[in-house]
């Protein structure tokens, strides 16, 4: 075990635990929790951006529509509020994963990915939803030199797909962002945004609510049981009859517990500084303002705020026995002093700078790190999940998907396998952590070794499940 220098340590000590993004003067005050008997076309479970994208659509598509959302705590609590703002074309987890699992539908699913990003784009301009929506794009930085080829090579598949995207050499790469671990990098120019996520969830709240949407905070769903041709949800203080129901409960216990077989919870640690001086931005340049990440099996993603902060996030991915997701797991010293050191390592021209948020969230990993949709009671009710750390963009289309469920409409989107198929399970404890625990080891192992894959990750790839931040 290597010893962590106490500065690490010391520059987060005083940071608040609170997520940035939520940590806000203009968070909205919570919405009454359901009370009593009430009555609804279509019930949504989850205020975080798969419910509430269900509740925007849902309203646009038939206004009048009586909907009501269910959020067990606040809007944007989960993942929602706590994410790194990249919000990104794919719907599988980027380009590369999606031809080796859909290699006949990458074609149909990229455009949809791209359609959706654009339609996330125009909702944002037609509600005048303020969440620093910034097209960037995203550049992935190369720190070893096995990356190199890889980086040359992500340009050709990506620009064979129709994305603006350019390959950078070392000189080049350190003239954007100066970073003396970067050896090369490529910059995808297209197909990826940065969002302020709590201010654009919020947004879609308030939209949702403008269109007649009823959203109930603070109101946990214990269960959900069928009553003849209509599903009642259940709170501890309320109920709602409603035709049809749709989860968008993530990487939480979920409802529909066929949903666990498919997703593991993973931890996911974030670190935020203070606003940069000056002087700070003069020494790293990035006057582009893109969204950056490493090239490794375990990666950093960071990126710029508003106020000029850097979000740093990513690395340790910590899954939790029997699928546990509870506050107590967000604090993991370990995990923030090896960030805190790796980013002194990445811009140590900012030595001396503090971090004032540290915070982390659960991502629903599922072994073939994109959405998988699944239905209940006869199709009344249909969930998204397992987006893994893709979701920003991703759960726009994810709730338009179940939408068309459970309107039981036959659509372009509901023939695709993406659609149809699920991933496969995850088995169940000991063998789930035992499984996790092997995979981490041979991830950071292939790292080390210049990416080679040793046999447990060769073995995974050949039948086709996955572990993944
Ligand atoms: C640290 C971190 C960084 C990430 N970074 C990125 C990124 O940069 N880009 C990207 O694309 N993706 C990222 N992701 C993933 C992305 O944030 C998620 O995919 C996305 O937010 C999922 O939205 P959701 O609505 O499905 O889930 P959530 O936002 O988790 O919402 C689920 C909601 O359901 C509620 N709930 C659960 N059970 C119940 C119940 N029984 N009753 C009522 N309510 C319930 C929860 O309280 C929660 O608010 C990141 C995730 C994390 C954790």
């Amino acid at each position: 075990m290597v010893a962590i220098d106490p500065r690490f340590r010391r520059a987060y000590a005083d940071a608040s635990w609170t997520p940035f993004w939520l940590d806000r003067s203009d968070r909205p005050a919570a919405r009454p929790a359901l009370e009593g008997d009430q009555t609804a076309d279509l019930v949504i479970v989850g205020g975080g951006f798969t419910g509430l994208w269900a509740a925007l659509q849902a309203l646009e598509d038939t206004p009048g529509r009586d909907v009501v959302v269910l959020e067990g705590e606040r809007v944007a609590f989960g993942a929602t509020g706590r994410n790194g703002g990249f919000c990104d074309a794919s719907l599988t987890h980027g380009l590369e994963n999606g031809k080796q699992r859909f290699p006949t539908e990458i074609e149909r699913i990229e455009q949809e990915g791209h359609e959706n990003l654009e339609a996330i784009a125009a909702t944002i301009e037609r509600y005048g939803i303020d969440c620093s929506w910034e097209d960037t794009g995203s550049m992935i930085v190369a720190t070893a030199p096995h990356a190199i080829d890889w980086c040359r090579s992500a340009v050709e598949h990506l620009t064979a797909f129709g994305y603006e995207a350019s390959f950078l050499d070392r000189d080049e790469v350190r003239a954007e962002v100066d970073s003396p671990t970067y050896l090369a990098a490529f910059w995808k120019q297209t197909g990826s945004a940065l969002v302020d996520p709590a201010r654009l969830a919020w947004g879609i709240a308030a939209a949702a609510d403008g269109l007649g949407a009823r959203i109930h905070e603070h109101s946990q769903v214990t269960a959900i049981d069928e009553d003849d041709d209509a599903l009642v949800v259940r709170t501890a203080i309320g109920r709602v009859r409603a035709r049809s129901v749709i989860l968008g409960t993530n990487a939480f216990p979920p409802v529909a517990t066929a949903i666990r077989r498919y997703v593991l919870p993973v931890y996911d640690y974030v670190l935020m500084t203070e606003p940069l001086s000056i002087d700070q931005k003069v020494a790293i340049g990035w006057r582009h303002r893109q969204g950056l990440a490493d090239m490794a099996n375990q990666f950093h993603y960071y990126r710029l705020t508003d106020d000029d902060r850097i979000l740093w996030g990513g690395y340790d991915a910590i899954y939790h026995w029997n699928n546990s997701v509870e506050p107590r797991h967000e604090r993991r010293d370990a995990t923030y002093d090896l960030l805190a050191q790796q980013f002194f390592e990445t811009f140590p021209q900012l030595e001396g700078l503090r971090f004032s948020h540290t915070w982390a969230g659960a991502i629903d990993t599922c072994s073939r790190f994109s959405v998988f949709f699944g239905q209940e009671f006869g199709g009344k009710l249909a969930y998204a999940a397992g987006y893994t750390g893709l979701g920003v963009g991703a759960t726009r289309w994810g709730a338009r998907v179940c939408l068309d469920l459970v309107d039981d409409l036959q659509t372009g989107r509901t023939q695709l396998s993406l659609v149809r198929k699920k991933p496969l399970p995850f088995p169940p404890e000991p063998l789930r952590s035992t499984g996790v625990w092997l995979t981490r080891r041979a991830l950071a192992r292939a790292d080390r070794r210049q990416g080679r894959r040793g046999p447990w990750l060769r073995l995974l790839d050949a039948v086709g499940l996955g572990f993944d931040s």
